[in-house]
């Protein structure tokens, strides 16, 4: 791979022929037709997002003579120039040029076209600094997974896609990467993220390929249709939706796919499922709500996934200091399992310290978290009793 350093190019060269595409959210062409901005493999444009702080801070640092960076092009073997790092930057230069947004000057809101004339030249004479770089694909898509992406980070799924670039991840994005499509709104109570920043994407091949989402790229590369891909997704959130009638936030996120692997053969009534759901939401001494979904698909049975409360300090200090007591007057262990045995802890008294608190009827059979509830263990016999 050779690169050529240019320092000649000027913003106005640059933007001239400027196309923003507000459907597709991205800036698509520059240098007069000769440079493409976003190549497919690119992301969206995501300067914009919020209210438009980071396109606003690339025209103040051009007015205040700051440098913008590196910015690196591909030059393709048809001679045109693709931007494969700076993209944001450029479109932000652009955006600005064609009237897209204004910034503050002085204290007033200014677009380009009403700014003082030698501001606006100033902006259109800066010279940027660039990188031609001329290789094959897979050097140019090597370097690409190197490099140190200046402003918003790659993440892992906008690399991937760019290094498996092709028509199954065109046709995947136009399916999980594209905020227009309709079905989000379902999704969206399933899955964490951002749509543009190819959360849902991600999700949907973490899913099918059980976790081995780069191999499942590379497999697929060429293939000209997502049909595995868009079942399997939808395979798993149907079966959500079945299942879990009942729509709660703590469902966004959570590892569905692998919850489907592990329970969707088994049967569920929807409805005894939505009535435990409300039950253990209901319950204070349920910690983690999000536990609750593979609670109940395991059948109820593993009390660890939901954290449940513990006794507070000053119950297990009261239960101790009376069965201590009461244990000191009859001889034996203050543990009452201990005291039960025939080996030396039969008349040991342990410290509050090497006790634990009990459930003596267990939380999962309606046992309450309160002091007439509580009974304090050795460690040893606590842990035997297991499950709380
Ligand atoms: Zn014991």
């Amino acid at each position: 791979m050779t690169t050529t350093l240019h320092t000649e190019y000027t913003v106005e060269e640059i933007c001239k022929g400027f196309v923003y595409n507000q459907a597709e959210g991205k800036g698509l062409f520059g240098l007069s037709g000769r440079l493409i901005i976003q190549p497919e493999y690119q992301r969206h444009y995501l300067y914009a997002e919020g209210k438009g702080e980071k396109e606003i801070a690339v025209i103040e640092s051009v007015l205040k003579g700051y440098p913008l960076g590196l910015i690196y092009f591909n030059k393709r073997e048809d001679g045109l120039l693709e931007v494969l790092d700076g993209q944001q930057r450029i479109t932000s230069l652009g955006r600005f040029l064609t009237h897209k947004f204004s910034i503050i000057l002085n204290g007033t809101e200014q677009y380009y076209d009403s700014m003082p004339a030698d501001l606006l030249q100033k902006i259109y004479d800066t010279k940027l600094t660039i990188y031609e770089c001329e290789g094959t694909e897979s050097e140019i898509k090597e370097w690409f997974k190197t490099i140190n992406i200046v402003g918003i980070p790659l993440n892992d799924q906008e690399r991937l896609n760019a290094v498996y670039s092709g028509p199954f991840v065109d046709r995947a994005k136009e399916v999980f990467s594209n905020s227009q499509n309709t079905e989000i709104n379902k999704w969206e109570w399933y899955i964490k993220g951002n749509v543009k920043r190819q959360d849902y994407l991600h999700t949907a091949l973490e899913w099918v390929s059980k976790g081995d989402i780069e191999n499942y790229m590379s497999t697929h590369r060429r293939d000209d249709n997502i049909n595995e891909l868009e079942a399997y997704f939808n395979s798993v959130i149907d079966w959500v939706r079945s299942v879990f009638t009942q729509k709660e936030n703590e469902m966004r996120g959570l590892l569905w796919g692998e919850l489907y692997e592990k329970y969707h053969k088994q049967p569920y009534d929807p409805a005894q499922v939505a009535a435990k759901q409300r039950e253990l939401y209901e319950d204070y001494y349920v910690k983690n709500k999000k536990g609750i979904y593979e609670y109940i698909l395991g059948g109820c049975q593993d009390t660890r996934l939901l954290e449940v409360r513990c006794f507070d300090e000053p119950t297990k200090k009261a239960v101790y200091a009376q069965q201590t007591t009461e244990a000191q007057a009859e001889g034996v262990s203050n543990c009452p399992l201990c005291a039960l045995g025939k080996d030396n802890n039969r008349t040991k008294i342990w410290k509050l310290s090497e006790m634990d608190a009990d459930h003596v009827t267990a939380w999962s059979k309606g046992g309450a978290t309160d002091i007439s509830n509580c009974q304090m263990l050795c460690q040893t016999h606590n842990r035997a009793k297991g499950n709380k």
